[in-house]
């Protein structure tokens, strides 16, 4: 197993964490010249009023993947000063938001040179969506805003959804291409980790992520983004379907699940007891 599929260093100069609150990352997408920026997930306008001014950014975009205070509070306060357009999912309601969207929706903004594609991940919430950029500069990796659907080695709680809505969603993330960077919008990584090697033992992938993950959180640094190879042989809710999983389901289910769903909600299920 080599370093590069455990952990990349972030490529995209146009993407940019802005953290908040505990261990949210708002990220902001920057025009190729560095002077706009579209925000996803801004849930602390402050936090954005300041990233935006250290820079000399202007905000041309507020882009939404669900409902939740931490993603979408600094929204109202952020349309009023910008006056920019505001995208979030079709199937929630959400205050500010103009520009509805759903499966296979594409949002082009032309001011930031961004084409992004939508996905309808439901699960952690009912309209929860993520947003997939093919390339953010010529030649580079694909880019993925995935809110709190998929984690580095983790995923949401399911709040709204069923597991098998939730693995579904999961599994339609995980099909994107491996080099894909995973913005997502939380630093638990660790924590995540932690459990993934607890469920899956013998993985040395894990294992060598684990490892990186903790010397990259004791210098400070984000474990974000990590990349779609590496979440497809870490994240254990992408590999329900794997044996080693299924035991472990087995385990904790005290028999042996019944279907990819029942797995995958017994994997989740565990999670949310586990310390
Ligand atoms: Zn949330
Ligand atoms: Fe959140």
């Amino acid at each position: 197993m080599t370093d590069s599929l455990v952990f990349c260093p972030d490529p995209h100069r146009r993407v940019v964490a802005v953290p908040a609150f505990d261990d949210n990352y708002l990220w902001l997408v920057l025009s190729p010249d560095h002077r706009r920026a579209a925000v996803v997930d801004p849930g602390d306008a402050q936090a954005i009023e300041t990233a935006l001014a250290s820079r000399g950014l202007t905000l041309n975009a507020i882009l939404l993947t669900h409902h939740h205070r931490d993603h979408a509070g600094g929204v109202l306060a952020l349309k009023a000063r910008w006056s920019c357009p505001v995208y979030g999912p079709q199937g929630e309601r959400i205050e500010g938001v103009d520009h509805p969207l759903d499966e296979g929706d594409r949002v082009s903004l032309a001011p930031l040179d961004l084409q992004l594609r939508v996905i309808a991940v439901p699960g952690h919430t009912r309209g929860h969506i993520a947003y997939f950029a093919e390339q953010l500069d010529d030649g580079d990796s694909p880019a993925l805003f995935c809110g709190d659907t998929l984690f580095a080695g983790g995923c949401g709680r399911l709040f709204e959804g069923t597991p098998a809505q939730m693995l579904d969603s999961l599994s339609r993330l995980s099909a994107l291409p491996d080099a894909t960077r995973v913005y997502c919008a939380h630093e638990y990584t660790l924590a995540n980790l932690r459990f993934a090697a607890a469920v899956d033992p013998e993985n040395a992938a894990l294992q060598a992520r684990l490892a990186q993950a903790q010397a990259r959180r004791a210098r400070g640094e984000p474990t974000v983004p990590g990349e779609m190879a590496a979440e497809r042989a870490t994240n254990p809710f992408l590999r329900t379907h794997l044996p080693a999983l299924r035991a472990a389901a087995a385990r904790h289910l005290g028999r042996a699940p019944a279907d990819a769903s029942e797995c995958f909600g017994a994997i989740r299920d565990w999670k949310n007891q586990f310390r």
